[in-house]
Order: structure tokens, then sequence, then C-alpha cells
């Protein structure tokens, strides 16, 4: 429930229905799905509860509109994302109160994921003019080789709710300067900030049916249609590994290109030599930021054993410290978790470090109250074998082990088959590019808590996805190369 006026406006600002070649109509039945506020457990807002004959309704404009939206000059595709990102920019703040709204991430933090995605559609608004090709003789000459870039054709993109607006910003940005139509099916619990991207989008003068968006309750039978059909040339998925895997599994039979940025598990080493204040702060961020419900955020805390008491200590002071509220109000610094089974996950992994000797340095129990709220936690002293350090805790935990050596402290950091991202603290250059060398992941982050730039390639190894977003790779996941021979 909204609860002042501020919030009404925003929630009534935002298109409730599917977009479907240029046009926002009810789904069948006029069929609606709850959208919840985290923090009250309230209902804030229903959306369409679309199925099987909107999202083929989505493809088949999608299909329509990809001869001509290929040919579309790039700068023009660009110059309608550079609105978009200008919109964007404009109307943060009512963005940030939306998404805090239905995600319950402090205002802040809202804010700084608007700018985030905002910078997915500025680059590649800059992208869509560099699309190169290649002109070479053939190496026994007689041919000329010409190769082009073009679009891989019509997109599903089904993105997770922990960052409702950078996780779509950062697939429709390349599409769009690719020449890709798409169909966009967001999270089910964070619709509302994607249909605000997809309203500003149309406004921006983006043409009918380049975007379609789909809502529903029902993620497995809204897409089906659209992932069986022959005409869906990519799929870019982002979101838990299980269903990633049986995504690709599923698409495989049509050979549709994918992308996948799914789970991850990051270590965060310490190693004896690091500035302890800036580890410390490095792990607030790496932790905290999105109350710990990040693909990136810190799984396992890896401190050399002549360091963790001290490490563990300060966290400590520095999480308990931190104020837990509905993320509209002034000062709070931890919102609620997204629903009762991403709490229930956190509080059965808290306990099962717990049975397993680990001790509570603050926090270890959820907030009294309406919402899903979880005290921010440190867990010092959690023996190998613990479910904590294997699977994605997603949420305000932060569970300490130690190591003597460095080999031991690489080795217990690849001990997982996730491979997003690792943090590492030293202040020994040599190590630092050594052991950034061999960690198995897709990033590294160096004395800082935080890799996202939407100017870098974002993505992972191992089980934590294929292909990268952002950055001069994120454009390729929508190109295809053609290669023309010329006899010359
Ligand atoms: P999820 O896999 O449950 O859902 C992600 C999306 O897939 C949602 O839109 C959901 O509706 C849809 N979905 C679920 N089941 C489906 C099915 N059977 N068929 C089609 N679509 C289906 O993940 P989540 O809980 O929304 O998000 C959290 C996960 O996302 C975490 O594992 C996190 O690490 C990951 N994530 C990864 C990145 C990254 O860039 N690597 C970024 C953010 C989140």
């Amino acid at each position: 429930m909204a609860t002042t006026s501020d919030e009404r406006r925003v929630l009534e600002a935002v298109p409730r229905g599917v977009l479907v070649g240029g046009e926002w109509g009810p789904a069948a039945g006029s069929a609606e799905l709850a959208v919840e506020d985290p923090s009250t457990g309230e209902e804030l807002a229903r959306v369409a509860d679309a199925g099987a004959g909107e999202a083929r309704a989505a493809l088949d404009a999608a299909v329509a509109a990809q001869p001509a939206w290929a040919t579309t000059p790039p700068r023009e595709r660009g110059e309608i994302l550079r609105r978009a990102f200008e919109a964007v920019t404009e109307r943060a703040d009512d963005l940030a109160l939306l998404m805090t709204l239905e995600m319950g991430k402090p205002v802040a933090e809202s804010r700084a994921e608007i700018a985030y995605g905002a910078d997915f559609l500025r680059w590649f608004s800059e992208e869509a003019v560099r699309i190169r090709g290649s002109w070479s003789v053939a190496p026994a000459g007689g041919s000329r080789l010409l190769t082009m870039r073009q679009p891989v054709g019509p997109a599903l993109l089904i993105t997770p709710w922990n960052f409702p607006m950078a996780m779509a910003a950062r697939k429709i940005g390349p599409a769009i300067a690719a020449g890709c139509t798409m169909v966009l099916k967001p999270a089910e619990q964070t619709p509302l900030s994607a249909l605000a991207l997809a309203a500003i989008l149309t406004e921006a003068g983006l043409p009918r049916g380049v975007l379609n968006v789909v809502t529903g309750s029902d993620p497995a039978a809204l897409t089906q249609p659209v992932l069986d059909d022959p005409r869906l040339r990519k799929l870019s998925f982002t979101g838990s590994t299980a269903v990633g895997r049986m995504l690709s599994e599923r698409v495989a039979g049509n050979l549709v290109h994918v992308s996948m940025e799914l789970g991850g598990n990051a270590p965060f080493l310490v190693f004896a030599d690091a500035d302890l204040e800036a580890a410390v702060e490095g792990a607030v961020v790496a932790k905290m930021r999105n109350t710990g419900e990040a693909c990136t955020s810190a799984n396992r805390f890896l401190v050399h054993e002549a360091r963790a008491g001290e490490f563990g200590r300060r966290l400590a002071e520095r999480l308990g410290a931190m104020r837990v509220g509905r993320g509209t109000d002034a000062g709070v610094e931890v919102g609620p978790l997204i629903d009762a089974p991403g709490r229930a996950k956190v509080e059965r992994l808290v306990a099962d470090a717990a049975a397993r000797g680990a001790s509570a340095l603050t926090g270890g129990h959820r907030v009294d109250g309406p919402g899903y709220f979880f005290a921010p936690t440190v867990l010092a002293g959690v023996p190998a074998g613990a479910a904590v350090l294997d699977e994605e805790i997603f949420g305000p935990v932060a569970p300490i082990t130690t190591f003597a050596t460095e080999d031991e402290a690489v080795a217990l950091a690849n001990a997982t088959e996730y491979g997003l991202v690792s943090y590492l603290f030293t202040r020994d250059l040599a190590r630092a590019l050594r052991v950034a060398e061999v960690l198995e992941s897709g990033m590294v982050g160096i004395n800082r808590g935080m890799v996202s730039n939407a100017a870098a390639p974002f993505g992972g190894v191992k089980q934590s996805g294929l292909g990268r977003e952002g950055g001069a790779e994120g454009i390729d996941a929508y190109l295809q190369t053609k290669y023309v021979a010329i006899d010359a």
C-alpha cells in the first residue's frame, strides 16, 4: 500500500498492461498480478498477468518489426537510447522511489541503480555507431574477404527482481544499438520498474514492436511459446543458475544464441598485508549493497588467520550499526529481503552454520514486524561444509573463515562451482596480479568492493554464466558475422 502522495503518484504513472506492437493492453480475461511491498507484505499495485497468448503476440510483433529495425540508421537507434538516458536521469527521483517500493532497497541505493541502468543506455547509444566489419585480401590472392556485423534477430530478455532497472537496461541497450527487436519478461516480483523504462523508451521514439513487454505470475507458461518458436534467435537471461541451465537446454533444440548471467558465490580475500580499514569498507559495500541480494555479493570472507579476529570485530561493528527499515525512510541503510522464501533461506543457512559451530558476532536473526527483514550478520569460525559457504546467501550475512597461505586462499576461493566475481585486498601489487590471474571468476575487484561499470565486460565463468554484458563486448551478444567472398 502506498502511504504518501509521492508514492501514489509514482505508482499511478506506471503503465500496467502488456506492451505489444506499441500498444498497451490488458492480459486475456483482464487477469492481474499483484505486486507486493516487501517492507510491509502489502499489495502495492496490479499489473497484467499475461499468458501464452500475449507472449506469442509479443513475439509476432518483434518478428514483424525486425527487418525495418535492422536497417534503421545506427545514429537513429543511438539517439533513441540517448533520449531515454536523459529521460531516466531527469526522472531518477521518481524511478528510485518506484523501485524502492517494489523491491525494498533504500532509496539511495535505488538512485544508484537508476544511474547505473541509465549508464547502459548512454554507453550503448555510443556503441550503436561503432559496429564495424572488415576487409582483407585472401592469403592466396584472387579474392577479397568482406565481413559485416548484423543483428542476430528477435531476442527474449528475461530479468531478475534484484536489479529491476539495471538488468533490463543492460540487455535492452545493446539490443537496440545492434538493431535487434525483443520481448522483455521482467521478474514477477518487480515488474513496475521495467514497465516504467519501457514507457520512457516509447516516448523516446522507439518504433512499435521493437520492444515488447509481457508480465505474468507464471514465468514458465508465459515464456514457453517464445522459447519454442524457431523465429526466436537470441535468449539473454539473468537469474539463477538452475533456471539458466534449464532454459539453455530448452532453446538448444533451435540453436538459439544464449547469454547467461547467473548466480555467484564470491570470495572476498583479505591477505595479512591488507589495509584493514579499506578491507572493512570494501566488505561493507561488497556484502551490504542491495541487502546482500546481488549476484556479486561477497558470499565468503576468507581472511588471513593473523587478521581474522580484528577484521571480524570491525566488520561486526559496522554492520551492527546499520539502520534496518523501510527503504523509503530517511537514514535507512538496509531494506527488507524480497519475500518470505528469501528470508527463510537466509535463516536456514545461518542456523546450519551455528549448528556446525559458527558464532554470530552481530545479528543472526530476523527483525520482527511486517516485511521480510533480517539483521545484518557476521558469522565467525564458519567451518568447511557449512551450507552458507556453498550456496548463494542472497542476504545480509557475512561468513568468515581463515587461511594461512596464499595457495590455500586461492584453493578455497576457487572451491565452488560458481565463478562470477572475486575480491582481494592486499598492499602487494605483485600478489594482487598473481592471485587475480588464477582466481576462477569472470571479474576481480582489487582493493575495492564493487566492480560493476557499464563500460566494462560483466559476466562469469563456470556455472556463473556465458557471455558478457556491458563494455565493448556487450553489443557482440546481439550481433552475428556475415562473410562475403568477392571475386577480385
Ligand atoms: P530466478 O532464476 O528465479 O528468476 C529470474 C527470472 O527468470 C525471472 O524473471 C523469473 O520469472 C524467470 N523464470 C523463473 N523460472 C522460469 C522458467 N521456468 N521459465 C522461464 N523463466 C523463468 O532468479 P531470481 O530469484 O529472480 O534472481 C536471483 C538470481 O539471479 C540469483 O541467483 C542471482 O545471482 C542472479 N543474478 C545474476 C546476475 C548476473 O549478472 N550474473 C545479476 C543479477 C542476479
